[in-house]
């Protein structure tokens, strides 16, 4: 597509190309920690690594990066391989962990002691910070930092055996004190903690930090591309520093601006608060903005994907308006969701000179879009609903709907007339309408007879019934992450569950996960977790009206 051939990224690789730096190799990998469901910054990850991977014959590696035994979960390993399968993308038989490189990473640290550019340091955490420095003051540095070789070898080897308590002991390396860049302050590359890990169970009480494991394994993968967010531009001196320090194969970190999406939020920890303390039903919510919550919410995973390719790639941080996303989904539905028609909040009405008893079936386009998809058959008779919404008893000037003596045409059918309200004696709530229609008028017959108003409707003895929600923004503020507890803004309004709805009959046996645009309301799925067969229950994906303007 046109943003990706112009990217800054593909340019650095186009370079790369042309001074053969690679021999002529694009290898990227998407790296994610299993500490959470992916989100749709990762899918932009994903697009993006595996994206110029094809769109240069090249490869991309799916890689955990599982160094921090305490966080991580085999579920989040089993939704991250969903989720990026389901976006369309392929990683063969490139599926890797870091926790397969432990012994390596340990093997380098011993080198990093041995060549004098790693040490044992015995600070607490505390100490470690303030010998640190600041932006403004150069660091100390720690009174460990002139152990000998042996010792060192020794000590690590001792805290590899568990003879220490987490905490006690840390290795660093060692780099410079004075640098104007804190992460070069002699960071600390491994540290003591005595935690099972998922897949390397109690083999290991000492765990190498992301900073030290994440360069050693794109180098072991031979990445040419390590491409990763904004935020760790200031590491990756570092990143060089480790592979220098160990000579061994250098890719190229290249950093790249997170998207951000206007009314929720994208941190993991985050949505995980969401989930733990039931602000959503789990997270798959169709609120939530992980890639399984937009799953169940109704997104295609191309629609994802030209959100994706839409968005480009910056290297300044910025925010997306969420709009901009529900623009992609509306484009792809549009001339491939069957229209339908669907009574949410039902009034009944009694066409009175109908004769009983008849049913006429009525032919209805599929998609006004694309021809193509044909036309199905809508049952017609004497008793009907339309929307309550629809109907207006003392309606304002420019009210195109049905109000009494008021006539309207009935999507696909004839034109009716009220001639009477019928009301609750005691609420005065309206129960029913009277109308009568006019046999002339038929969709299709040749009739020339307009009126203003148009309105869906659904034959009372025919329609199925069918639970529908509705969602609106999971926050009321554009920015969550700006306030000062982003719950704080939760809209408390971002589902509303109609449990009374009325549908078409031909939608009776619409298979989990199909979608559809119901007229005049939106596009809608069939919810694949809560709908069961006899009991429908449809997700709001998007409304039909587009407040992204291109
Ligand atoms: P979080 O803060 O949500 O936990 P993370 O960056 O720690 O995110 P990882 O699992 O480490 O999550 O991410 C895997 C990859 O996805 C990384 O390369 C990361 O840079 C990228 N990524 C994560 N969030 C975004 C985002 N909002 N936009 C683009 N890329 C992202
Ligand atoms: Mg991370
Ligand atoms: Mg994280």
């Amino acid at each position: 597509g046109s943003s990706t051939s112009s990217n800054f990224i593909q340019n650095i690789i186009n370079e790369d190309f042309d001074t053969n730096k690679y021999g002529g190799r694009v290898h990227t990998r998407f790296p994610p920690e299993p500490n959470g469901y992916l989100h749709i910054g990762h899918a932009k990850s994903i697009c993006l690594n595996f994206g110029l991977a094809a769109k240069n014959g090249g490869l991309c590696n799916l890689r955990f990066d599982d160094t921090n035994p305490s966080k991580e979960e085999v579920e989040y390993v089993d939704s991250i391989k969903t989720d990026v399968k389901w976006l369309g993308f392929d990683w063969d038989d490139r599926m890797y962990y870091a926790s397969d490189y432990f012994d390596q990473l340990y093997e380098y640290a011993v080198q990093l002691i041995k060549t004098g550019q790693a040490y044992v340091c015995d600070l607490s955490a505390e100490e470690t910070r303030d010998y640190r420095g600041t932006l403004t003051e150069p660091g100390k540095p720690s009174p460990y930092r002139d152990r000998s070789v042996e010792e060192n070898l020794d000590l690590f080897e001792r805290m590899k055996a568990g003879e220490f308590p987490e905490g006690a002991r840390v290795l660093r390396a060692k780099i410079d004190m004075a640098s104007p860049n804190l992460n070069m302050r002699d960071p600390v590359i491994y540290r003591i903690m005595k935690a099972s890990h998922h897949r390397t169970g109690d083999k290991w009480c000492i765990y190498p930090m992301y900073d030290y494991a994440h360069p050693i394994s794109d180098s072991i993968e031979g990445i040419t591309h390590s491409i990763c967010t904004l935020e760790f531009e200031d590491h990756r001196p570092l990143y060089d520093w480790t592979l220098d320090a160990l000579k061994i194969y250098h890719p190229q970190q290249i950093e790249f601006a997170r998207l951000n999406l206007t009314y929720t939020v994208m941190s993991k920890r985050k949505l995980r608060q969401l989930v733990e303390e039931g602000y959503v039903s789990g997270w798959d919510d169709p609120r939530m903005p992980t890639i399984s919550g937009l799953r169940r919410r109704g997104y295609t995973p191309e629609a994802i994907r030209d959100f994706c390719e839409d968005i480009g790639v910056a290297k300044a941080n910025s925010m997306v308006d969420i709009a901009m996303l529900e623009h992609s989904i509306r484009e792809y539905l549009n001339s491939r969701a069957p229209r339908v028609m669907a009574v949410l909040r039902p009034l009944k009405v009694v066409i009175d000179n109908y004769p009983a008893g008849q049913v006429e079936e009525l032919d209805a386009e599929i998609n006004p879009e694309n021809p193509a998809m044909g036309t199905r058959k809508v049952p017609f008779s004497r008793e009907i609903y339309i929307e309550q919404d629809d109907f207006l008893e003392d309606p304002p000037k420019k009210f195109f709907r049905l109000s009494p003596g008021n006539e309207v045409r009935l999507k696909h059918a004839y034109i009716i007339k009220c001639e009477r309200v019928v009301k609750d004696e005691k609420t005065g709530a309206i129960i029913e309408l009277h109308c009568a229609y006019d046999p002339e008028t038929r969709s299709g017959s040749g009739s020339t007879r307009k009126v203003k108003g148009t309105l869906h409707w659904v034959s009372a003895a025919h329609a199925v019934p069918a639970e529908v929600r509705l969602y609106d923004h999971l926050f009321n503020r554009e920015n969550p992450d700006e306030e000062k507890d982003f719950k704080s803004c939760i809209n408390t309004n971002s589902l509303e569950t109609l449990t009374a709805c009325l549908v078409e009959p031909g939608l009776a046996g619409a298979p989990l996960g199909s979608r559809f645009q119901f007229l005049r309301h939106g596009y809608f799925i069939v919810d694949p977790v809560d709908a069961k067969p006899g009991a429908l229950v449809f997700n709001r994906i998007v409304s039909l009206k587009d407040s992204w303007a291109k």
